[in-house]
């Protein structure tokens, strides 16, 4: 069976998963992510790749999705600009309704088991996947995004300026790690 997009018919789902693929593209994710960080910014690379796979049992849609996106921001701490990629596998079960109608049974055992309410609705015979899934994007971007972030290393410009040990006299700058060694051969000097 070809793969769905990211926007589909209840009817086209069967009750065995079916794949579904497609991107979002840079100017849709933006939408959502531009101002999260005031003017650092995070702005689309590219398109988010989408993949996934999605099953109904009734009216109740399984959707399982890995979204992968890179996004350029600037580095909180010393402003430098990065990039970072997002790769998530994200979960959705979908119940048909507006957000307050009463609760389905399976609304109702999801709440027991999880303890939250924690599902999302559809209106209509039509699903858009691309409100969701740009919420998952949303909400796994980090709020603080430093130099860590982009190559899992240290923010190595704000260390140079505001944790560069004390040189000492005449001697090349020390590994930081030596300074209680340092210190105790003053004292026993
Ligand atoms: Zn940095």
């Amino acid at each position: 069976m070809t793969p769905l997009g990211l926007q589909f018919k209840l009817d086209d789902v069967p009750e065995d998963p079916r794949a579904f693929q497609g991107e979002i593209a840079a100017d849709a994710l933006d939408e959502v992510i531009t101002g999260l960080l005031g003017d650092l910014g995070y702005t689309a690379r590219g398109p988010v790749q989408v993949t996934g796979s999605v099953y109904r049992s009734k009216r109740d849609l399984f959707v399982e999705a890995e979204v992968q996106v890179q996004v350029g921001y600037g580095c909180v701490r010393c402003l430098d600009p990065l990039s970072l990629t997002l790769k998530r596998r994200v979960r959705h079960l979908l119940v048909p309704g507006a957000r307050d109608d009463g609760k389905s049974a399976i609304e109702l055992a999801e709440d027991e088991v999880t303890g939250d309410d924690d599902l999302d609705h559809y209106d209509g015979e039509r699903i858009d996947l691309v409100p969701l899934l740009r919420e998952d994007i949303l909400l796994e971007l980090p709020m603080n995004p430093t130099c860590e972030e982009a190559t899992a290393g240290r923010c190595a410009r704000f260390e140079a300026v505001f944790e560069s040990p004390a040189p000492e006299e005449d001697a090349a700058p020390v590994d930081p790690r030596w300074a209680p060694l340092l210190e105790l051969k003053k004292k026993l000097n």
